[in-house]
């Protein structure tokens, strides 16, 4: 049963979480000024360690309320938002962003979510949400409502059913601090897009500027085999492009990555419930949205990414 964005901001007013639909994937969300409410998220998610999470506003007005924002920042805010890009910025108000919510930095990471049923949930609450995705730790992030549930549901006093998430994939994280803008995490924004609005990026700020990324993350329980051509008669092989494998099991039969990542998450879960001996991965181009999808697999196969 689906709680109203109205339901979900008042559980959110009262300490609660609540399963956020968003563009990219299903978000476990907290009041982000709430210290109690951002550990539940923690504790729900079985989480080996403190990260910090993005908090999610209505609007760039109140993103501008929470963080500093640099001329490229407000370039990248401008360009993409409401959408699938985090900005980490310097913190402006830490009293509505708790310390445990930005892992004790000073910086914060601020997104603005293109979902209409995002948008009216912080629209209503009228503050930052925190909302890492709604697995359990180290699973495939959910992108469908059944999947969200089924991982965090125990743990929300609200769950809103936003449909498929649209995208399938995490926002890239990019943070713009002391004059520099680094890609931490590749996304749903592919860096040729950014790097049309502000030009090239510093280089990788990935492990020294985004903490908490494991290197096992986004598992199924079947072991991943990438850049597979092909699959034993007990493993599932998920192809790209025409004629690769079963139609049923392809991330894209016409070989379109921005439907390889809307299908990703959820044929990883459907593939794991099948208990193969190994989920094989057909190897997928590198550029444009093909950089964050491998990422997601070889962190799925437990490389370093
Ligand atoms: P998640 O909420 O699970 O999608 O992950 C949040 C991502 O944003 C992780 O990669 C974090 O390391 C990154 N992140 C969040 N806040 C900061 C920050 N203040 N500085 C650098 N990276 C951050
Ligand atoms: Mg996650």
């Amino acid at each position: 049963m689906s709680a109203t964005p109205h339901e979900a901001a008042k559980a959110l007013a009262d300490g609660a979480l609540i399963l956020l639909p968003t563009e990219t994937v299903y978000g476990l969300g907290a009041d982000a000024g709430a210290p109690e409410a951002v550990a539940a998220i923690f504790a729900a998610k079985g989480r080996p360690r403190f990260n910090p999470l993005i908090s999610h506003v209505a609007d760039a007005e109140m993103a501008a309320d929470i963080g500093v924002f640099d001329a490229a920042a407000q370039a990248l805010a401008q360009a993409f938002w409401p959408g699938p890009l985090t900005l980490v910025t310097p913190i402006r108000d830490a009293g509505r962003v708790c310390d445990l919510a930005r892992a004790g930095l000073d910086s914060v990471a601020i997104r603005v979510p293109a979902h209409p049923a995002a948008k009216a949930v912080l629209a209503a609450f009228g503050g930052p949400v925190v909302a890492p995705s709604a697995n359990r730790s180290g699973r495939p992030s959910p992108t469908t409502f059944a999947d969200a549930v089924e991982e965090t549901g125990f743990a929300v006093a609200a769950a809103v059913d936003g449909g498929p998430c649209r995208v399938g994939l995490e926002s890239t994280v990019v943070s713009a601090l002391d004059g520099r803008v680094a890609l931490l995490r590749p996304g749903a924004v592919t860096r040729e897009q950014i790097e049309a609005v502000i030009g090239p990026l510093a280089d990788d700020g990935e492990g020294r500027r985004s903490p908490g990324r494991l290197a096992l993350h986004y598992a199924p329980d079947a072991p991943v085999r990438i850049e597979a051509t092909a699959a034993a008669p007990d493993e599932i092989l998920l192809g790209f492009g025409p004629g690769v494998g079963e139609t049923r099991w392809s991330l894209s039969p016409t070989g379109d990555l921005s439907q390889a990542a809307a299908n990703l998450f959820r044929l990883l879960r459907e593939a794991d419930r099948q208990k193969p001996a190994a989920i094989a991965v057909s190897p997928i181009p590198g550029a444009g949205l093909g950089e964050a999808i491998n990422d997601r697999l070889r962190r799925a196969a437990g490389f370093v990414g």
